[in-house]
Order: structure tokens, then sequence, then C-alpha cells
């Protein structure tokens, strides 16, 4: 592995080296010049964030002094971070077992089944689908690799946060492009954002609004695109609702990189697993960022998911069921909402969001975010037919009372953003 300084003093003077793509060697992989200092950047500034850092800073700056560390009061109503209450299915639970015993080695046939089978469900040629521990890896590092200085990162506001971070550490340009009135992705919108974008982010359903983009609109913004940037399609949600995947047009060897996690119907947030699909040779720009060894209970418990044909009709039914329920009860009372086909919705409180979090929190109900463009709004994740009963109760109590202000701890946004866990 080389680094930056011998680099540095192995081309200095070299007349070239500036516009050449310069062949380098880690020793698994081959890295460019312009690939190495992406990644050199990578390593110096922002780490690759995932849904469970934003709500966990959500919870840390306004959740109060009730919580010690990293962890919540006894019974507490976990809504805000789009996890799945009901886990990872019976079959993944089996896998699960039978491969811990097999985890002191990293048993890479296992991550090649995987991919194997969901490139075969898919009618993908092999080489198509990478495999990485959830999808927050490929989508942090597919905005590193296609986003720069020159090439920006044009996204949907609100939408998910992480791209956004990313294109902050390979020091691009961040265009956010608001969402239509009908809270689809506005493309023509994103497209005139920046002519010379480097990856057009497109969430669907989206993250926090659950809403849907057409596939029309998709492929009206791949056929503008600017030239040489990629469409970036993340799919989290896409089994809860009735949107088209977009993995046909990568089939199609089109400018696509589709992102799948297991992390939403497959309830493998806390396993992990998530795809990257794509040409060969986009996923191999991907590669130039690393791909650790996949936990073999995560390749394991992601086959035998793809393998249960029932999974992804029953769960999507019983969300959508406990969604509509809450649905009814917010109309019933005349909270306004913007109906979703995910198993997150936004709510406009009507108030300051932060404060109806702090008060949620207050009453051991943790509910979502806010993002800035809407500060009114919270994100409220579908959890059990339990969990939002007392969602509901608690909701109408903290709206039945006079709005108050947010609890905010002091702490800076970098320490809201809970590290140490993961180390
Ligand atoms: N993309 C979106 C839109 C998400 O909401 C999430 C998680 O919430 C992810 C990607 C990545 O999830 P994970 O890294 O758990 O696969």
């Amino acid at each position: 592995m080389l680094c930056a300084q011998t680099y540095h003093r192995r081309h200095a003077g070299c007349a070239h080296a500036h516009h050449k793509e310069i062949q380098m060697t880690d020793g698994c992989s081959p890295l460019t010049r312009r690939s190495f200092f992406h990644l050199a950047g990578a390593l110096a500034a922002v780490p690759i964030l995932t849904e469970s850092h934003f709500a966990l800073a959500q919870v840390r700056e306004h959740g109060g002094s009730g919580l010690r560390g990293m962890s919540f009061p006894p019974g507490a109503v976990l809504i805000n971070a789009n996890e799945n209450p009901l886990g990872p299915c019976a079959a993944a639970c089996e896998a699960i077992a039978k491969a811990g015993p097999l985890g002191g080695r990293y048993d890479f046939p296992l991550t090649a089944e995987v991919a194997r089978v969901f490139s075969e469900q898919e009618g993908l040629k092999p080489g198509y689908v990478s495999v990485y521990a959830g999808s927050s890896e490929p989508l942090h590092f597919t905005v590193m690799a296609f986003t720069s200085p020159e090439r920006s990162f044009v996204t949907a506001d609100p939408s998910f946060e992480s791209g956004m971070r990313a294109a902050v550490s390979a020091g691009a340009k961040v265009n956010k492009v608001l969402l239509r009135p009908d809270h689809s992705h506005n493309v023509q919108a994103m497209v005139a954002a920046d002519p010379n974008a480097g990856v057009l982010y497109i969430c669907n359903p989206n993250n926090p609004t659950g809403t849907l983009t057409s596939k029309k609109d998709i492929l009206w913004a791949l056929e503008h695109k600017p030239k040489g940037s990629v469409l970036l399609v993340d799919e989290a949600y896409i089994h809860l609702s009735d949107a088209e995947s977009c993995i046909d047009l990568v089939r199609a060897d089109k400018d696509v990189i589709v992102l799948r996690t297991f992390s939403k119907i497959y309830g493998m947030a806390g396993i992990r697993c998530g795809f990257a699909i794509a040409r060969p040779d986009l996923l191999e720009k991907l590669q130039t960022f690393g791909q650790n060894p996949m936990p073999i209970t995560g390749a394991a418990a992601a086959t035998a998911s793809l393998k249960d044909a029932t999974l992804v009709p029953t769960r999507k039914k019983i969300i959508a069921d406990i969604r509509n329920d809450t649905f009814d009860f917010l109309a019933k009372h005349n909270y306004k909402f913007i109906p979703s086909e995910s198993n997150c919705f936004m709510i406009d409180t009507g108030r300051d969001g932060k404060a109806v979090f702090s008060a949620m929190a207050a009453k051991n109900v943790f509910i979502g975010r806010t993002w800035p463009v809407w500060p009114t709004y919270v994100r409220v994740t579908v959890g059990s037919q339990d969990e939002m009963d007392k969602f509901k109760t608690a909701f109408h109590e903290v709206m039945s009372a006079p709005p108050q202000s947010a609890s905010i701890e002091p702490i800076s946004p970098l320490r809201a953003i809970p590290l140490s866990h993961l180390s």
C-alpha cells in the first residue's frame, strides 16, 4: 500500500502526471492517480454515515437528559430510524444460527451465492451485483467515485442525507432541488441544476417522505442527464411500494447504479447486507474505495430471505395495514401528513418539529428527525401495531398541549454523530 507522501515523491516533477491516469497498486485492486486522491481525501474527511447515525444524532441532540450513553429507557418506542420491528424472517434466523459457528472464516462463497441468487432472480448477467454490508457503503463510494470539485452532486430536498455528506468528502458542490408539490423528484430541475453534475441521486420511494417518482420521470432524467454522469437510484424501500424498479436499466447497460438493502422489508438492519447493481465498469469504480468481507451471517441470511417467496408480499401488507391505520388516526384528528408508500411518513406538526421530537421523547416515544427545509415536519417510522398505538396516544397528548421549545443539549453536530459505538 502506498502512502500519500510516497506517491508524491515518486511522481514529483513528472510533467505528464497531472493529466494522466497512472496505475498504482495496493496489492489487490488497481488504483488510478485520480482515484487515489479521492481516497486520500475520503480518509481525511467525513465517515460513511448511515440512517442509524442520523437517527441517533437526533436522539442525542434532542432526547433530553434521560438518555444515558447509547441506551434508550426501558420500554422505549423506537420509530426513529426506519427499522423493521419484524426482524429477519424465520429462514434467515435459521441461516444465521447455522452460519454463526462457521464465523472463524471469511467464507467468500456465501457472498458469491447471495449475488448469484439475486442475479438469477433479476435476470442479471454475472458481474452486475456487488455485495456490501448494507447499502450505505456503495452509496458513499458511488458519490466519491463520480463527484469531485468539478462534478457536483444533485439531490432532492428533503431526501436521505448520506449522499450529501459523501459529496462534501469529495469536495463536490451539493445541489438540493425541492421536491415537486406532489412530492416526487423534480427531475427537470435536477438535470438543469448543473450541466456538469457527476451524480443525480433519486431515492425511490424517497426517504423521508415515502413518496414515489415515476419511471417516466426517471427515464427522462436518464435521457437528459449531463454527459459522463451517473443516475444513482436508491431502492432501499422499493419493496414496500408499487414503484417500478430501475434494474431493467442496469440490464440494458445504462449509466445507472441501483442500490438495494436488506435493512428495510427484510428486517436485517443489524445483520447487514446490501447491493450495488450496475454495469461491471461502473462497479469497478466503487472498488477503488475498498470492500470489506461480508459478515457471513449477513450473506447467509440474505440468501435465505431472497428464497422466501412469501416474505415481500406478506410484510408489504402488514406494514401497509399499520401505516394506513395510523393515517386514519391522523386524518380523524385533522393532523397534516404526507401519504406515503413506505415504512416512514412525514407529519406537518405546524410547530417546531424538534420541540415535538423532544416532547415525544419525554413520553418515551422516539420519532424521527426533521429536515432543515421543512422545520415543522417530523418523520415517523411505521413500527408494530402496538408501537403505533403508543405513538398515537403520545402524539395526541403532545399536540393537545401548548407548543414547547426543543430541549437541545449543547453538543456539537460532530459529537452528535455517534461513531464510538461502531468501533
Ligand atoms: N438508502 C436509504 C434511502 C436509506 O434510508 C438507508 C437506510 O436507512 C440506506 C440507504 C442504507 O441502509 P443500510 O446501510 O442499513 O443498508
